[in-house]
């Protein structure tokens, strides 16, 4: 449970936090919430030899509304998060994480950038259509959710690189709700569903968004289910129907807790579920 000496710096602006990436290479990490990045280093399952504290770093905390979207910066906590109604499945994701001490410290921007497939605010991104800036040595560029998730514990963010601030679409005109199931209360998701649904003038489906967390080895889009609701009516036969597909193309990897099978049943159960609370 001891992690290995590492050198530790806290600089005071991206630039200095860039610098201390830059000279540290491969073998540097960034610390953010630490609620990921630590526990991996006390199992010895990372050894960074530099950790660059972002903490000090200004603009990388708070949220706004800004042209039809939120711009979340990175270092925000799931607590803040969890405290704003406004953004919809970020919120309802963002509370269903862990215990209040783990939301506390834990960021947003560390949750996408450590692309476990089981984390909730991954989903959400997906699902949402979302965006993060990452900024490095480069330059920033912005990254698609779709294309910041590329396996297992692997994202699209370089070794110099930062992510600096999320971006997703305000969601006045959807209903949302993101549900999971766990084996205890406070758990990672077994499996993790997140439903956007926007409503036609007729009360009928205009479009609609459902992502899956701990599905695959990324969070992924239940395209087909989606198809099958969009132009329908939001009868419970209809959403009943389309969360039938939820685990339509998804091949699951079997844990401790469940078997692939027993993920696709939940997929199928939990879409219906997200859809009924989000189109309700
Ligand atoms: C007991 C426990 C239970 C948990 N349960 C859940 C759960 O149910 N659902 C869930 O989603 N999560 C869960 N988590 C994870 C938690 O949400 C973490 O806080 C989060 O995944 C990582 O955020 P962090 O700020 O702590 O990142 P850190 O641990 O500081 O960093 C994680 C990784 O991201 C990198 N990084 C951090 N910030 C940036 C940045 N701005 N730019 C580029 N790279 C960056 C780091 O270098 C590191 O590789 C749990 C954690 C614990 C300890």
């Amino acid at each position: 449970m001891i992690p290995p000496e590492f050198d530790y710096v806290a600089p005071e602006t991206l630039e200095e936090a860039l610098g201390a990436l830059r000279d540290g290479g491969e073998d540097a990490k960034i610390l953010a919430g630490g609620h990921s990045l630590v526990p991996l280093m006390k199992l010895r399952l990372a050894a960074p030899t530099l950790l660059v504290d972002i903490r000090k770093v200004p603009g990388l905390s708070g949220m706004q509304r800004d042209d039809g979207q939120w711009r979340i910066g990175a270092l925000t906590r799931h607590v803040d998060l969890q405290n704003n109604a406004d953004l919809g499945p970020v919120q309802q994701a963002a509370i269903t994480i862990a215990d209040q001490q783990v939301r506390n410290r834990g960021t947003i921007g560390g949750a996408l950038a450590h692309g476990d497939p089981a984390s909730d605010l991954p989903t959400v991104l997906v699902a949402c259509e979302g965006t993060v800036t990452v900024t490095g040595g480069e330059g920033t560029r912005e990254v698609a959710g779709t294309e910041l998730f590329q396996d297992y514990l692997t994202t699209a963010v370089g070794a110099g690189e930062v992510i600096t601030e999320v971006r997703v679409p305000n969601f006045d005109a959807w209903g949302s709700a993101y549900v999971k199931f766990t084996r205890r209360a406070e758990d990672w998701a077994m499996v993790g569903v997140c439903a956007m649904v926007k409503k036609a003038a007729d009360g009928s489906c205009e479009d609609v968004r459902i992502a899956l967390t701990n599905m695959g080895s990324t969070p992924l889009r239940a395209s087909a289910a989606e198809a099958a609701l969009r132009g329908q009516g939001l009868d419970a036969g209809s959403i009943a129907s389309a969360a039938e597909q939820a685990a339509e193309g998804t091949e699951p990897p079997g844990d401790l807790n469940a078997t692939p099978d027993y993920k696709r049943h939940l997929a199928r159960v939990l879409t219906r579920r997200a859809l009924e609370e989000a189109a309700a």
